[in-house]
């Protein structure tokens, strides 16, 4: 996790950003999203920003969000505009009134090679970084990449990590954990225990898509079924694990910001090659991509469990039953 202590220099973002250009300019990349979720006054964090006069009916997450830019008070913070949530325009807007520096970027829908370089040759301008230093900042970090991929592997392929760990350190893999060499430092001696360890051995393999949870216990609840998640989407989106030419062609290969249908062929890929036996869609409350849940349900023909969830905290009685059924039915 990274040191709340140590905001000077660090670069703030509200979801997966071109990274590399933080980097290269000597910057501390700090996903927002994994200090929220880290931090064990997340709850209170979430109190905070309906304090301060965030709706009720707003995303758990924007006001998690919110209070932990206010808390690590970082230089400046990047603002995804489009491709990530309806609510990040008014999220900026308090930032702004709260004195943070924002700096807008925005992902094409339309997925336009053309557009997408524009727009991170204005952030690249901003950080005042050239294309030279990006792409050796992008060539450093494919091995970590390619570890991430690695990690991945022997989750579904050797089943040798728990649900949890594939999530835990694909998830971080957005900001690095602040630091790309120490977090290299960190997997490479996880796998050193992992390949020793003796395959899982759970009865059901499950696929997570959507947003991360806001449930703290969510995949030992799974485990504790015989059932364990073999792919996280969004989170093994964030270790960037494709083949590519150039910073374009990955961040216009990243699925996420590109809606649904782009989202889809890359899950659809994954769970035939995973061999899943059904599908958890967490959607978050209040927001807009619950919507979407209609177009998974229709795409999709694995069984789909919806599933939501509001502020950080233990999964609710309610839940735990309906994943309990959805577990059993696969299992039967
Ligand atoms: S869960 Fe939905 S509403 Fe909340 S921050 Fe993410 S995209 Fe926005």
């Amino acid at each position: 996790m990274i040191d709340l202590g140590k905001t000077m220099n660090t670069i703030g973002f509200t979801t997966s950003i071109p990274v590399e250009i933080i980097l290269a300019a000597g910057k501390t990349p700090v996903d927002l999203n994994n200090i929220f979720i880290t931090s064990d006054l997340a709850g209170q964090w979430v109190d905070k920003a309906e304090e301060a006069g965030y709706p009720r009916n707003s995303c758990g997450w924007i006001k998690g969000l919110y209070t932990a830019c206010l808390q690590t008070e970082p230089e400046a913070v990047i603002a995804v505009m489009q491709g990530d949530c309806s609510n990040t325009q008014a999220l900026m807007e308090t930032m702004q009134l709260r004195g943070i520096t924002i700096f807008p970027f925005a992902y094409p829908y339309d997925r336009s090679a053309d557009m997408l370089k524009h727009e991170i040759e204005k952030l690249m301008r901003i950080f005042n970084v050239g294309w030279a230093e990006v792409e050796k900042v992008r060539q450093d970090l494919l091995p970590v990449r390619q570890l991430c991929q690695e990690l991945d592997r022997l989750s579904w392929q050797e089943n040798r990590l728990t649900s949890w760990e594939n999530h835990y350190y694909l998830v971080s893999s957005s900001d690095f954990n602040g630091d790309p060499q120490k977090y290299t430092e960190e997997l490479k001696n996880f796998f050193a225990g992992v390949k020793k360890r003796k395959p899982f051995k759970q009865k059901v393999r499950l696929a997570y898509i959507g947003v991360p949870p806001i449930f703290t216990d969510l995949y030992q609840f799974i485990e504790s079924l015989d059932a364990r998640v073999v792919y996280n989407e969004i989170q093994r989106q964030f270790s960037m694990p494709f083949d590519c030419q150039n910073l374009v062609d990955q961040y216009q290969q990243y699925t996420y910001p590109y809606g649904a249908y782009a989202r889809l062929e890359d899950i659809k890929e994954q769970i035939r090659l995973r061999q899943v036996d059904g599908i958890i869609h967490y959607t978050q409350t209040f927001c807009f991509r619950q919507i979407e849940d209609i177009i998974f349900r229709e795409k999709l023909d694995l069984p789909i469990l919806t599933m939501e969830g509001d502020k950080p905290g233990q999964v609710d009685a309610r839940s735990k039953m309906r994943i309990e059924a959805f577990i059993n039915m696969l299992k039967y």
